[in-house]
């Protein structure tokens, strides 16, 4: 390629700020609490193994054929079936990760310019996806409760500038770790509705609390006017790319119709897969065993916080489920300028600055919890207060 000329969206496109940093990663010795990794003992590696070998033998040349853009029927059945509200199958679309659901969402509700409302901050790779279409996004002020619904309101745009979309994570956020409220979830619900703004409710995270469920999904309270985005990569495993989508039957076709053309279909031997290892209630007894797991990891990096950051001005978010947790470093200190540092001490993080649609504030970064083991999170907490220290003293 020399002289060639690149689309004008081209340069919407750059490389993760994630994916950068876990290149410094491949450093022998360094602890990552940097990457989004699900910790790979949460595995079910013996039940997909039975599920490939039952999928062959059973289905064959269909698992391996062409099939539907919708998704595999048994699959949008049992995706119907585990959601808290009344939904048709006919309404669910199987999609290539989640991710490919923040892509065909995009494709169909935003035009170049189109204002877009996220939260502050929110998921790095909702703007990525988002980013190609060219819309402007627009920071809602959050709290620890998540987005605020007077400036959601305030933020909304009229007439032809009225948002097209809010996107928003109200269970264990990435990057914060946060949850909405239920008293909140009911006001931006009801708010949105009066706006008639589509709320693009992703909840990845969901099932993986640790005290008691989260209050009911958003989309639970208003299904017209949702779009639901949920994924096995955080409950099963990743590689599978297996997400959907929950969309009002006004909008399913759009949807399926930018899927087809962005891939036919999600792989049908996978979907054949996960609705084979999810039959007969399995997430109901392994979810339950990932959930202890990363509530062990969380507990021993808030300890280690306690213990580590001592006598610094830093503050973290405390998260009832997920696998992130949200630092804010002391005035003067660059999350960004930090990183080095911290790496030259063998423990990287994800500096906050990215996970903002505007305005960033550099002092913040994302740890997560679930990757590294406890005997890592440990050395890496006290690796990290030892890089902030040195940082402040010089
Ligand atoms: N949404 C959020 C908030 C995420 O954190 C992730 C994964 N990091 C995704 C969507 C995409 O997940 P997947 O494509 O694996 O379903």
């Amino acid at each position: 390629m020399t002289n060639w000329t690149l689309a004008a969206r081209a340069a919407t496109m750059n490389p993760s700020a994630i994916r950068e940093i876990l290149k410094l990663t491949d450093k022998p010795g360094i602890i990552s609490l940097a990457g989004g990794l699900p910790s790979p003992k949460a595995f079910p590696l013996n039940e997909f193994t039975a599920a490939c070998n039952t999928v062959m033998a059973r289905d064959g040349a269909a698992a391996l054929q062409y099939a539907t853009s919708e998704g595999y029927a048994p699959l949008r059945q049992a995706v119907a079936d585990m959601l808290p509200w009344a939904v048709d199958p006919d309404q669910v679309l199987i999609t290539t990760g989640s991710q490919q659901a923040l892509d065909l969402i995009g494709k169909v509700l935003l035009d170049k310019d189109s204002r877009m409302l996220v939260e502050t901050p929110t998921y790095l790779g909702a703007l990525q996806a988002f980013a190609p279409q060219e819309p402007i996004a627009v920071s809602v002020a959050s709290d620890d409760d998540g987005i605020l619904v007077d400036d959601f309101a305030a933020q909304a745009g009229t007439g032809t500038n009225k948002a097209r979309l809010a996107y928003v994570l109200p269970n264990f956020q990435n990057p914060t770790g946060r949850t909405m409220t239920e008293a909140r979830r009911a006001a931006l619900v009801a708010k949105a509705a009066e706006l008639d703004i589509p709320l693009i409710e992703d909840n990845p995270y969901g099932d993986l609390w640790f005290g008691e469920a989260p209050p009911a999904p958003l989309t639970a309270r208003n299904p017209d006017g949702c779009i639901y985005m949920g994924s096995f990569s955080k409950v099963l495993a990743p590689g599978l790319r297996i997400g959907f989508i929950v969309a009002p039957k006004a909008i399913y076709p759009k949807l399926l119709q930018a899927k087809q053309a962005a891939d036919l279909h999600t792989p049908g031997f996978n979907q054949r897969v996960v609705a084979e290892v999810i039959k007969d209630g399995f997430l109901d007894r392994h979810v339950p065993t990932i959930r202890a797991l990363y509530k062990q990891q969380r507990d021993t990096m808030l300890a280690a916080l306690e213990h580590g950051m001592a006598g610094l001005d830093v503050k973290w978010t405390r998260p009832a489920g997920g696998m992130f947790l949200w630092v804010r470093l002391p005035e003067g200190v660059n999350a960004q300028a930090l990183l080095p540092e911290a790496v030259e001490r063998n423990v990287a993080f994800v500096p906050g600055a990215p996970f903002y649609a505007d305005h960033p504030d550099t002092r913040t970064l994302r740890l997560s919890y679930v990757t590294a083991t406890s005997d890592e999170i440990r050395t890496a907490i006290a690796a990290l207060a030892a890089a902030i220290r040195a940082h402040q003293a010089r």
